[in-house]
């Protein structure tokens, strides 16, 4: 039996390892003509970590990451509006591993042998034929194989194949982000700003990085602020507090990387008997949780279990979109949400907005975390 995996993001290279080590025949095709030292951070939170404890492949990743402990919500002015730390008790609530994405993928691809992994392989469609699956490419070529596991992220082809109307919903903002060397002694945890003019994200990352991202309403043709340069970002965060502006400082215009902030509306299928899609390409959400990756870890994670359980292949598939449909629709759903009141720009609303958050009871945090964690 030969698995065919398309897409070498987090979602193909774990679900790679995960088959590998069931001993089951697979083939990673990935479109990028290599993997490069391309992205920013990324952070991977508890649920994904205990997803890599059960997958065996924790460690080097606990190794090399730089552990956050906490995430503060600051004003513009730098004043703390809600803290998200562990109390003692619930450590695990809390708390995850910033690391680049650069790194990560290393990692995760030295799990596996190299003649498994084929570069500049971009997939248009697939086909079913005798029993196979045909994977079909931009450069003419065919992969066979016995399922299709679609790993190809939000602008999925395959997903596009299966439900012609899943095409990605713009969220309303814009993402920049960038990773500079981290030289301030005071930057140990991750701080997001929120403010009137947008949001700034400052997340210390492994080999002593920081990485950030700044998030700004726009519509997807505003001319002006969809060529945003560094300048522009600089003079756009003016009047936040100190380090938002020094961290921009310190950036250079060819590490930018923008983004429009998307997601798809949740979907009720995942499992179409030979093929399956996961990570965003059957659930990408915006990433104002933080987990996107996460939740594409927890399905290899659940993907693993259903077939180290003994099911024949399409019935692991369809007990692993019976498992995940209801936990990634409301991670997208709690995420878009939170998108949009984390860019609300009017100062009364935020006013009000921000004393909601001050005066909200850990508890009721504790118990919307529980649900994302568990
Ligand atoms: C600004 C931002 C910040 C984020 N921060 C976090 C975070 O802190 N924590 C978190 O958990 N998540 C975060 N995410 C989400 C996370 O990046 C995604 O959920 C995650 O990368 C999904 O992994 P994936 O492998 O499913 O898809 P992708 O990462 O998109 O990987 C898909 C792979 O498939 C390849 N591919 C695409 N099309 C084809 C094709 N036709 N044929 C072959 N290969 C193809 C691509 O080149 C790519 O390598 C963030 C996202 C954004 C935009």
């Amino acid at each position: 039996m030969k698995i065919l995996i398309n897409g070498g993001g987090i979602a193909g290279l774990t679900c790679a390892i995960a088959l590998h080590k069931l001993g089951i025949e697979t083939e990673v095709f990935e479109s990028a003509h290599e993997i490069k030292p391309v992205g920013a951070g990324i952070v991977i939170q508890t649920n994904a970590i205990k997803a890599l404890e059960y997958l065996g492949i924790e460690e080097k990743i606990i190794e090399s990451a730089n552990p956050i402990n906490q995430l503060a919500i600051l004003d513009e002015k730098g004043r703390v509006i809600k803290n998200q730390k562990p109390a003692s008790s619930n450590r695990e609530l809390f708390g995850g591993l910033a690391i680049h994405r650069h790194t990560l993928h290393k990692i995760l691809k030295s799990y596996l042998p190299d003649n498994i992994f084929f570069t500049n392989k971009k997939a248009i469609s697939f086909s079913l034929n005798d029993e196979k699956v045909n994977l079909q490419f931009e450069d003419g070529s065919i992969a066979n194989g016995d399922y299709l596991i679609s790993a190809d992220g939000i602008n999925s082809n395959i997903r596009l194949q299966l439900i012609p109307d899943s095409k990605p919903r713009y969220a309303g903002y814009i993402c920049w982000r960038s990773v500079i060397d981290n030289t301030y002694p005071e930057i140990k945890e991750a701080t997001e700003t929120w403010g009137s003019k947008g949001r700034f994200g400052i997340v210390p990352i492994n080999e002593n990085k920081i990485y950030w991202y700044a998030t700004i309403n726009s519509s997807r043709f505003d001319v002006k602020i969809n060529h945003y340069s560094l300048q522009n970002l600089k003079e756009h965060f003016s009047d936040y507090h100190i380090l938002v502006r020094e961290v921009i400082n310190k950036s250079s215009d060819k590490s930018l990387i923008k983004n429009h902030i998307c997601d798809i509306k949740p979907l009720s299928q995942f499992a179409f008997n030979k093929v399956l899609l996961i990570g965003d390409a059957a659930h990408a959400t915006t990433p104002n949780l933080g987990q996107g990756a996460c939740q594409a870890i927890e399905d290899v994670m659940i993907l693993h279990h259903e077939i180290s359980s003994g099911k024949d292949i399409p019935t692991a598939f369809k007990s692993f979109e019976r498992r995940r449909i209801e936990k990634v629709k409301f991670i997208i759903e709690t995420s878009r949400k939170l998108g949009a009141i984390g860019q609300i720009e009017n100062k009364f609303l935020i006013s009000l907005r921000n004393t909601i958050f001050r005066i909200t009871p850990d508890f009721i945090t504790e118990n919307q975390l529980k649900k994302i964690y568990n």
